[in-house]
């Protein structure tokens, strides 16, 4: 089983940002830890977990009192013994005591918001941190971690120049894990209010395929579309989701899903403080389950394990859909226990895997 908990507090609002996040403000941060816990303490069956992950919003922008409260509360979980525990953090709001409290903790994972080297980029993104920072600052978190994780956002500019300096800039730092992911303008976002446009598709390929050369050049493993590895240090709490495993999510707006039932959280704050923390759930039919079976197992390069989608829906996946077309023109690839995207069409996942619906 596992966990994530959300801490929609952040310091500033980036450009691009269309999570579920606040301006940080003191006032409101102990109600809603207290709201938390009780949260945890009313859904929480003491099951055993593997995984956790705090994410944001912005973990990292509560003070070093208000972190030691929230990493307080994560002694209500029974953790396994090799148990994965991440928190996000942003470069600017990252200290020396904050990671020690975090080591102090247990916390043994930290993924950090980068999104870009270059000083340009950072500010066009709304981030307030910059090149020379991050350098220091993962350096200073090298002191406390060895498992973290860096995010990176290309095709903000059509110059191929900057994605290439922002890999080499990460592969400087000798980090094990790197999510690289392409900008997309949501709706309610500065950006899209700006009329901020993307790149053409053809030099966001181009960009991605460089970025898996590159990476995969240095051995890293390409593990998910959009996520490289050093060997051992693939996140396990991610793979959690790409399984369709069960979690808790708990905190605004966070997800859950567990025996079949995808719950969400409010995200409206006010009713968070006043106990109500629950939004809607949906028991997914089996139809609905095999669907996102196959969604999120195909996001990973090895693929959906047959054996697994056989034991939890008791039929093969090629009886529930026609695939042989796909396979027999390569888009597919499959061996006995596994069935993936060729590689050179992950990048048009989503295409393949809407022909496999249809
Ligand atoms: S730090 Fe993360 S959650 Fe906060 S505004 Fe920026 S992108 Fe959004």
């Amino acid at each position: 089983m596992s966990i994530y908990i959300h801490i929609p507090f952040c310091n500033n609002i980036c450009t691009y940002c269309d999570f579920c996040k606040l301006i940080y403000n003191k006032k409101y941060i102990s109600k809603y830890l207290d709201n938390l816990e009780k949260e945890i303490k009313e859904r929480y069956k003491g099951e055993i977990i593997k995984t956790i992950y705090i994410g944001g919003g912005t973990p990292t922008s509560l003070d070093e009192e208000e972190l030691t409260a929230l990493l307080k509360i994560i002694k209500l979980f029974n953790l396994c013994d090799n148990y994965e525990f991440t928190v996000e953090g942003n470069i600017d709001s990252i200290t020396n005591t904050k990671l020690e409290i975090m080591q102090e903790y247990g916390v043994n994972r930290i993924s950090l918001g980068v999104e870009s080297f270059n000083d340009n980029i950072i500010k066009f993104l709304g981030r307030k941190h910059t090149r020379k920072e991050v350098f220091t600052k993962v350096n200073l978190v090298k002191k406390f971690f060895t498992n973290i994780n860096i995010d990176l956002i290309y095709a903000v500019s059509d110059d191929i120049n900057i994605v290439e300096n922002d890999i080499n800039d990460f592969l400087k730092l000798n980090i094990p894990h790197i999510s690289v992911y392409s900008l997309i303008i949501e709706d309610n976002t500065f950006l899209k209010v700006q009329g901020f446009k993307n790149i053409s598709e053809d030099i966001d390929y181009e960009m991605y395929k460089y970025i898996e050369k590159k990476l995969e050049s240095k051995g890293y493993i390409h593990y998910e579309i959009s996520n490289y590895a050093q060997k051992g240090y693939e996140s396990k709490h991610n793979l959690v989701y790409w399984n369709n495993d069960n979690y808790y999510g708990f905190g605004l707006s966070s997800t859950s899903y567990l025996n079949n039932i995808r719950r969400v959280n409010t995200r409206n704050l006010h009713a968070y403080l006043n106990g109500f923390y629950f939004y809607y759930e949906e028991e997914e039919d089996i139809n609905i389950r095999m669907e996102n079976e196959i969604m999120l197992g195909l996001r990973k390069i090895e693929g959906i394990n047959l054996k697994v989608f056989r034991d939890r829906y008791n039929i093969n996946l090629e009886e529930v859909y026609d695939i042989e077309f796909l396979l027999k023109e390569g888009y597919l690839l499959k061996d006995d226990n596994y069935l993936k995207i060729a590689k050179k069409y992950l990048y048009v996942s989503n295409e393949i895997i809407v022909k496999i619906f249809n």
